[in-house]
């Protein structure tokens, strides 16, 4: 089926669709490396920096902790024992 009948072009409804799911991974894309690479970090507060973490969810063992303290994403000195609630398992 084509919407031609209402934009006049004789475009696919599966066209449209599937120019969205690129455009959307296309942004998701953009945004992690945007998140690897920024110079911008947000504050501890609003990830809810905690200095005595819980289970495995230390900062020591984030993808995003960057020995010896600090973090790619959090602004501020990072410890190891830490943690906050964006933490990212380290792929081995
Ligand atoms: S848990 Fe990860 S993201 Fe959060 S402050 Fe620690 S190193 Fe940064």
């Amino acid at each position: 089926m084509t919407i031609s009948s209402v934009s006049g072009v004789g475009v696919s409804r599966r066209t449209i669709l599937l120019g969205c799911v690129a455009g959307g991974a296309s942004a998701l894309a953009t945004g992690a490396s945007a998140l690897t690479m920024s110079p911008v970090k947000v504050s501890k507060d609003s990830v809810h920096y905690v200095t005595t973490a819980s289970g495995d969810h230390r900062c020591g063992a984030c993808k995003l902790f960057v020995a010896p303290s600090s973090c790619i994403a959090v602004s501020g000195d990072i410890g190891r024992d830490c943690g906050c609630r964006i933490w990212l398992p380290k792929l081995v």
